[in-house]
């Protein structure tokens, strides 16, 4: 009982939950998220990506202590999104909106920033790749992988506990309609916190 309060007092004074949305490229992930922009304003917020702030010897480090949730090399230099980075986002009493990977999802996992996992899916192959045609952001060639990538994805969202939310996005106002009920307790909390 007693344990039970502390650990609840210290979650809150940690701030809100973050989320995670992962998902296949052109699933809808940031067309939903726009919505939920603009319907909650001054709720959600996002992680500052790692970038130059640091030495490369020290990201490297930091990397290998398990710092950090993503990281990847582009043209010779280091990006990432840091745990620290996360937690000043909450320490600001706002959402932290992750939009990462499956190895980002991974990753997570093995923190103990305790998001919540959403996973943003296309009805079908055949829908995705239509709306990636029409998005017109894609090269034939990226088409192609990205199509392959949403296949390894799709598979690996299903396997259980991975994801707390798993959203077909078929109809948008439907798939919002979930994302908004999956983060309803979280977008109190803020708003409680900011009145209180
Ligand atoms: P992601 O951010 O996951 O890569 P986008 O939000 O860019 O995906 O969506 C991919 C494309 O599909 C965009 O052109 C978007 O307008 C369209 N789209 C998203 N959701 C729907 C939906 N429910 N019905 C029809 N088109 C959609």
């Amino acid at each position: 009982m007693h344990v039970r309060f502390i650990s609840r007092v210290l979650s809150a004074m940690a701030g809100p939950r973050p989320v995670v949305m992962s998902g296949p490229s052109g699933a809808g992930k940031s067309t939903l998220l726009k919505k939920l922009l603009k319907e909650f304003d001054g709720v959600f917020g996002f992680s500052v990506s790692h970038y130059h702030y640091v030495t490369r010897e020290v990201m490297q480090a930091d990397v290998a202590k398990g710092e950090f949730l993503e990281n990847a090399e582009f043209s010779g230099n280091m990006y990432g999104t840091s745990k620290a980075a996360v937690q000043a986002v909450q320490a600001q009493n706002l959402i932290c909106i992750l939009d990462i990977d499956m190895q980002g999802v991974k990753n997570i996992k093995r923190t103990d920033l305790n998001p919540i996992y959403v996973s943003i899916q296309p009805p079908s192959m055949q829908t995705l790749e239509k709306r990636l045609r029409d998005r017109k952001t894609e090269s034939e060639e990226s088409l192609q992988k990205r199509l392959h990538a949403a296949k390894v994805d799709m598979e690996i969202s299903k396997e259980p506990g991975l994801f707390d939310v798993l959203i077909i996005n078929d109809d948008l106002d439907l798939a919002y309609g979930k994302l908004k009920d999956a983060l309803l307790e979280e977008i109190q909390k803020v708003r409680d916190t900011n009145n209180s």
